[in-house]
């Protein structure tokens, strides 16, 4: 009973009233006295230490002094007509100004009485004064909230007009806590408490919102994200254990023929320890009678299609198929081209499908899905439609996932009577903390070692006062048989403005690779595709030597001979992109380089991309200075990034909390998958009562 205190509506507390309740609805969503209470401060004022006059420097922010006015008198100039106090602290004294509301002023300030006295110390002529302080009588100040820390909300022009000021936070939070102290009860287990040595969640609420001092609000605040963190990987997990019991999912039983006589006899390198690794680990998924939802992290180049072709083997050998999702037609096409390569020799039937297939490719192509002669479809969301039908699609392969959206995603579950398999590829890492917040309830399988032999990629920054010296560059790279990409920044494909840079700059580079010693291959996504897959297969076949491009070389594209990546205007990438362009190089065992081309003006979030990708080749480093610099939530660039509404947690500035909570919830649902152990009866309570409205889709990887 007591608990429904805190959902009540804010409409009925006192001093909020329906124009300020309306408002704050609007602007902070804040609907009941719980969300006021998670309506944590930003920032603090100290209140807790006292200056004297003398300690006052130009260094500190604000000061908080205890004195009386011994004097206080108006002066006048042509400008302005100020109120002058004298503040006395021992011996010294300080200047204190009004410029506004003085007739007042002038009427409640008592001489020779004991002030507190809170405000900014100017340095002018020589000399400190305050201007407009904040004044309390000390007896009056013993009785107010500001005591200690005071809280500073968020705050913006229109809650501030209704009256909804810092004041008025600090009196109706501090209103609810009164009323509401039994209602905040404890949902952590005795053994987290103490192993954190966490203080109580009523002392947490009280202390994020008049922190008595900065030990208890460092722990206020360590229980709060704690908390937030805990339930959100509780979640996790749990959705984890329900979708496996939920969702039975196609038993791979055998590994059969085609694994065994692809991996024996036409497999031309041996595997990293890592790719047989997460090989392991996904033939384990296969087998459990539970559906897989894998995330395969892994670096540009560590080889991951090897993985997914292998994974695809097993599907087969059990009589499933397999579809294979790129992002762009590019890739699909590349896919397509190795699949089909590396697995004809062993019948295995792979067939494509994009938006530019024809319409007589897809009668034929929709008829041999069904009645189960292809084996692996490779294509772009064009796989998606309705009215593609497989015979028995047991495992899906989303390469790049990052491109498609859950609703797409979802869209492939339906394509069999139980869900297929499913194994989604990033080539772009994710912090893992990140991962963890967001892919929280994927299983996570990363390849964090590249092909023996791989040399780092050479990264250098230049400018155009360097051009010559880097043409002369690419020319002996191209005489030493090696190819060369150089990238233009592209915003929007469809904006024909953007194009001026690139054909400017094909134009300029004609001119100093002229074509009867050079072959050049342009590519860009208004080409049409099969243009676009003939420039490619030139380029791939070695019959040109540099490939000038948009961004639409930018995932995944393999060409091992290619060492050189020259990327124009590279200020104008993000960090991710920038990474995945680099990985475009670096595919043999040659020296490759890439050169990232910029304007002199740049600006400090260019420069420090610039600079992440001079010093480091390691793409979890990447992500993490790119996360730092973007936000989580730009990082993902989909839906999911509305699962980062964290409310008081980081991911980044709160790594270790994140990971130990992690870590802890993991141990429970270990012990305790159903949270029925007496010890686990307060998290289970907390469980239910976070999850009442949880979304289907966050069951859908
Ligand atoms: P990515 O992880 O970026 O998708 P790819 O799967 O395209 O990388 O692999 C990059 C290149 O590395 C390919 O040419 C592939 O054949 C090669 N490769 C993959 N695994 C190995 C290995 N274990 N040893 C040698 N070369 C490998
Ligand atoms: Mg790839």
């Amino acid at each position: 009973m007591k608990e429904n205190l805190l959902n009540t509506s804010i409409d009925y507390l006192k001093g909020v009233g329906p124009n300020r309740a309306e408002i704050l609805k609007k602007e902070f969503q804040i609907f009941t006295y719980i969300d006021l209470l998670n309506f944590f401060p930003f920032r603090y004022i100290d209140r807790t230490k006292f200056y004297n006059i003398d300690e006052i420097q130009k260094s500190i922010a604000d000061v908080q002094i205890i004195g009386k006015f011994t004097d206080l008198y108006y002066f006048k100039n042509i400008k302005s007509n100020r109120l002058i106090g004298t503040f006395k602290n021992g011996n010294d004294t300080i200047e204190i100004v009004w410029f506004k509301g003085t007739k007042w002023i002038e009427k409640s300030i008592k001489l020779n009485i004991d002030y507190v006295l809170y405000g900014k110390p100017n340095w002018y002529l020589n000399n400190f004064s305050i201007a407009h302080p904040e004044l309390d009588l000390i007896s009056e100040f013993t009785k107010k909230q500001i005591k200690g820390l005071l809280p500073i909300y968020s705050s913006n022009e229109r809650v501030l007009s209704r009256g909804i000021t810092n004041k008025f936070f600090r009196e109706v939070i501090f209103n609810i806590l009164k009323q509401s102290s039994d209602c905040l009860k404890e949902n952590l287990s005795k053994e987290i408490n103490e192993k954190h040595s966490l203080i109580s969640k009523q002392q947490a609420y009280k202390n994020i919102h008049f922190p008595t001092n900065h030990m208890l609000l460092s722990k206020a605040e360590f229980r709060l994200k704690y908390e937030e963190f805990f339930y959100l990987q509780l979640e996790f997990l749990m959705s984890n254990i329900f979708k496996k019991s939920k969702f039975k999912g196609f038993n791979f039983s055998k590994v059969g023929k085609s694994f065994n006589k692809f991996y024996n006899q036409h497999l031309s390198f041996s595997l990293t320890n890592a790719q047989k690794k997460v090989v392991k680990e996904i033939r384990k998924d296969f087998s459990s009678n539970a559906q897989m939802n894998r995330l395969l992290q892994g670096d540009v180049g560590s080889g991951k299609t090897i993985v997914a072709l292998l994974s695809s083997l097993i599907a087969i050998d059990n009589d499933f198929q397999v579809c294979f999702l790129a992002p762009t037609e590019i890739l699909a096409q590349q896919h397509y081209n190795s699949l089909n390569d590396s697995l004809k020799k062993i019948n295995i039937n792979v067939n494509i499908l994009t938006g530019s297939s024809s319409k007589r490719d897809r009668i034929k192509l929709f008829s041999d899905l069904n009645n189960g002669e292809i084996n692996i479809l490779v294509g772009t969301h064009a796989v998606l439609e309705d009215n593609v039908k497989f015979k028995n699609l047991g495992f899906v392969i989303i390469d790049e996932q990052h491109k498609f959206g859950v609703a797409q995603r979802s869209k492939l579950w339906k394509k069999n009577i139980n869900p297929p398999h499913v194994l989604v590829m990033t080539a772009t890492p994710i912090p893992r903390t990140l991962a963890m917040t967001v892919y929280g309830d994927l299983d996570i399988s990363i390849i964090d070692e590249l092909p023996p032999g791989r040399k780092p990629v050479k990264t250098v920054h230049r400018s155009d006062r360097n051009r010559l010296e880097i043409f002369k560059f690419l020319k002996d790279e191209i005489r030493k048989g090696r190819q060369v990409y150089i990238v233009y920044p592209l915003i929007e494909e469809s904006k024909k403005m953007d194009y001026k840079d690139l054909m400017d700059g094909y134009e300029s580079i004609t001119r100093e690779f002229p074509n009867n010693e050079y072959q050049l291959s342009i590519l860009h996504g208004r080409m049409k595709s099969e243009d676009k897959a003939f420039e490619m297969k030139r380029f791939k076949d070695g019959k040109t030597n540099i490939m000038v491009s948009t961004t639409v070389i930018e995932v995944g594209v393999n060409i091992p001979n290619a060492s050189v990546m020259v990327i124009e205007s590279s200020e104008k990438f993000g960090l991710s992109q920038l990474h995945q362009l680099r990985g475009r190089v670096g595919r043999g065992s040659e020296n490759s380089y890439c050169i990232l081309m910029t304007s002199n003006k740049l600006s400090s979030d260019a420069r420090k991309r610039i600079k992440t990708m001079t010093s480091t080749n390691d793409g979890f480093k990447v992500a993490e200075v790119d996360m730092e610099i973007r936000g989580p939530g730009n990082l993902l660039g989909t839906q999911q990034s509305g699962l980062l509404n964290l409310k008081i947690a980081n991911i980044i500035t709160d790594k270790e909390i994140l990971e130990s909570a992690r870590h802890d919830a993991e141990k429970i649902i270990s012990n305790d998958q159903k949270l029925i152990k007496i010890e686990n009866k307060l998290i289970k309570e907390g469980y239910n009562k976070k999850t009442k409205n949880t979304l289907l889709w966050k069951y859908i990887s």
